[in-house]
This record gives C-alpha cells, structure tokens and sequence, in this order.
C-alpha cells in the first residue's frame, strides 16, 4: 500500500517537474499537455493489464497468465496463487469423492441413496442389477415408481425403519431374494441397503427340510415300536410270539440307531472343514476287512469278488475312508438281488490317480435320479432302501468324506444292468 502511494507520487512529481520543463521551454499547452500525458501512463499500464486479466479469466486459464512488471505483478500473483489453491482443494475433495464412490459400487450390498421426496439421488451398480435400475436414466425418479412390489411401496410409506424388508422371486427366474433396509440421514434423507440373501434363505429351506426329514424318518420306527408296545402289554402272548415281537422292536430301535450315528457322522463331518489328515492307510488290510464285512453282510446270496492290483498306501483318514468304502460295498450287496455279483477293487490308474470303484449287477439307477444321489434322505428306491436298513444318509456320507480326501464320486449306471461308484483319490494322496 505504501508503495504504491509512494508511486503515486513519484507519477504527480514527474508529471509537475515535465509540465514545469516544458512551461519555461515551449509555453503553457505544452506544460498541461505534458502533465496529462505523463499521469495517463499509469492509466493506460492499468487499463492493458485490466483487459489482459480479463482475458485471461474468461478463458479460465488465470495459472497460466504471464505476470506483468511493477504494480499489478502482486495482484496477478496472488490471484494466480488463490486459483491454484481454490483448485487443488477441489481437486482433493473430488478424490475424496471418487473414493466414496469407488468404495460403494466395491460393496457387495445393493446401495441407493434417496432424497426427502424418495427420488433416486445414486446408487451403485449392484442395487441397478438388483432393481432393474439405470441410474442415468432413473437419476431424481421417484424409486416407488419404479420398483412397484407394494410391500416395499408399503414399507417405504410406512416410515418405520427398525425392520429390514424381505423381497423375495426379485428376478425373472424368481431366484432371488433381497434383504433390504432404509437408514435416515441427512436432512430427511434415506440410506436404502440391499443385502442378497438368496443363499441364506436355500440353507433355512434346507435346514427345515433337514429337520422335516429326520423328524420323519424317526416318527416311522417310533410308531411301530410303540404300536408292538402296546401289542405286546395288552394281550397274553405266547413265548414264541413275545419273542417275534422283540425281535421286530430291536429292528426298529436298530433302525433308530443308524439313523442316529448317521447324523453324527454327517454332522462331524460337516463341523470338519480342514482337508483330512495324511495318515498312510494300508490298502491291502482295508480290502480284507472290507471283504469280511461283506461276506457278513451278503451271507453267501452274492459272489463277492476284491482285489487290489497295487499294495500302495493311500493318504488319508482311515475311519473316514473305511466308512465310505463300506458305505458303497453295503450298498452294492443291499441293492443287488440274490445270485448277483459284486466286485470291489483297488488300482492306480495312469496318471497316478487311486481308484476304489465298486461294481454291482443290481438294478442300476436311471439318469435322472443320478445329479441327487448325495443328497441327504434322497433314495431312489424308498422301501428298498427301508428294508435293508438304509437311512438315506449314505452317499451323502461318502461324498462328504470324498471332498475331505479332494477325490471325487463318480457314478456309472444302466438301469437293469448295473451300477459302478469309483472314489478317486488325487496322486498326492497316493503312495508307493
Ligand atoms: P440308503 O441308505 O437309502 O442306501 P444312500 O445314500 O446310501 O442311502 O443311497 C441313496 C440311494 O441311492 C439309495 O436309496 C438307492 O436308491 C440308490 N443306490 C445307492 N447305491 C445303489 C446301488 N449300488 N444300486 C442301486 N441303487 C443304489
């Protein structure tokens, strides 16, 4: 400030000394004419320099100004000084903002912010895929426009947000199920989150039939058996009879008994999520046993053939693989009518791969029953698998224990010729 006053001055002097020059050589129009021209200087210097920064900043390009000499290099240079801050700010609060973006459409939930009208102010890709939204061209609609199911429309209006909402058949294929729920914020402002819960709700309806399914597989044997109860306590039976009658029970409460350590097994199973452990098994000592068992279990209805084309060691639980071998070896002789015949073997295949396959002449599975196999209580032949004491619970057993050893079940069958189950085991579970 002061210097510029002092330039003032310094303009007001040069301008009297001139015009006095100029009085005493050449008269007075000369003297004023000098004056004038002498204080229009800083005039016209501020005039360019004006229209210079008027260019400048209707071209928005103030940074990139040259900076003038003298009075106006201060103005320019903090003017330029302030655009730059000004934009670095706003540069920095857009980053923050593409941050917040980028983190909302990486969230695997449905986002939609909305306004105190309910029109769609954003929202991320998922809740678009969600809904059915574009949100370029759903911007500012109102979102019960345009997602109509009345009981969201109803929960929207309602304004009571403790709750979250369940949509369910959201998609064309009516597979998808969406959890949903409105958070104010904001100056009556609301947060919608959309959650996918499609497969917490496939594993409800599969906890439920699970529960339905046992509860059912118990009442049966509990029903017979108390119907014996009562048989055998009301009327004055003989020996003979008595013991008819117990032995009937004892099948039931057998009955009861495997379906029980079943459950179990399945359940140790299931709780298990670690690989199993690397324990050598050796296969020739499992194939004996397998085959006493079998011999037990057949009582001379069936040729029984095992074999085992490599003493090698298999890597693995030997509980777990004893029970899963037995499972498809039982299920061979109960399956497989009388004069039949089974052959279970043990080889290692070419790319080293070990291969336990089970082969029946029984009645073979047809196609379609094969994909559900594994799945718990799914039995293709219901009072075939009742009869021979079967719970249902089986192969589901065996597959568990299979993904435990990464092998793999495989089924082959012809229906009226046969069926052949192989687990096969990964090389690195086999060893010399
Ligand atoms: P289950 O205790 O009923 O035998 P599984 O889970 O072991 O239960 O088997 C499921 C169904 O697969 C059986 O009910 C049966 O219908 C069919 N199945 C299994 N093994 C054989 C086989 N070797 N031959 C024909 N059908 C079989």
């Amino acid at each position: 400030m002061l210097s510029a006053l002092s330039r003032f001055f310094f303009i007001v002097c040069l301008a009297f000394i001139a015009a006095y020059i100029a009085l005493i050589n050449w008269g007075q129009i000369v003297a004023i004419a000098s004056g004038i021209a002498i204080l229009a200087i800083p005039l016209v210097y501020s005039y360019i320099n004006l229209a210079r920064l008027r260019k400048y900043v209707l071209a928005d390009s103030v940074e990139s100004m040259p900076l003038p000499s003298g009075f106006w290099e201060e103005v320019f240079f903090r003017l330029q000084r302030l655009v730059r801050n000004l934009k670095q700010q706003v540069r920095v609060i857009e980053q923050q903002h593409d941050r917040f973006i980028e983190a909302f459409q990486a969230s695997p939930n449905g986002i939609v912010m909305l306004d105190d009208q309910d029109q769609i102010e954003w929202c991320n890709a998922i809740a678009e895929r969600f809904f059915g939204l574009n949100f370029k061209r759903d911007a500012m609609q109102r979102i019960n426009f345009l997602i109509r199911r009345p009981e969201f429309v109803q929960y929207l209006n309602r304004r009571q947000f403790e709750e979250p909402l369940l949509l369910e058949r959201m998609s064309s294929d009516g597979n998808l199920s969406l959890m949903l729920q409105a958070f104010p914020f904001g100056d009556k402002r609301h947060l919608l989150l959309i959650q996918d819960v499609t497969d917490l709700q496939k594993a409800d309806a599969m906890r439920r039939d699970f529960v339905a399914n046992v509860s059912h597989e118990m009442r049966t044997p509990i029903t017979v058996l108390m119907g014996f109860l009562e048989t055998v306590q009301s009327l004055d039976l003989e020996k003979s009879q008595r013991d008819q009658y117990f032995d009937m029970m004892m099948s039931q409460a057998q009955r009861m008994k495997s379906l029980v350590e079943d459950l179990l097994t399945l359940a140790n199973l299931e709780s298990n999520t670690l690989p199993a452990p690397m324990q050598a098994v050796q296969i020739t000592t499992m194939m004996a046993l397998l085959k006493n068992d079998a011999e037990a279990l057949s009582q001379g209805r069936h040729a029984l053939n095992f074999e085992s084309t490599t003493s090698c060691t298999l890597l693995g639980d030997e509980r777990e693989l004893l029970s899963a071998f037995s499972n498809l070896v039982s299920n061979a002789i109960r399956y497989t009518p009388d004069i039949g015949s089974i052959n279970a073997s043990w080889s290692v295949n070419p790319q080293g791969q070990g291969e336990f396959s089970v082969t029946d002449t029984g009645p073979g599975i047809s196609p379609e029953h094969l994909p559900r196999l594994t799945e718990r209580f799914y039995r293709v032949d219901r009072s075939r698998s009742r009869d021979t004491g079967g719970t249902g619970l089986g192969l589901a057993i065996v597959k568990h224990i299979a993904s435990r050893h990464q092998a793999q079940l495989i089924i082959e069958s012809t229906p009226g010729r046969g069926s052949t189950f192989i687990l096969r085991f990964p090389k690195e579970r086999v060893s010399e």
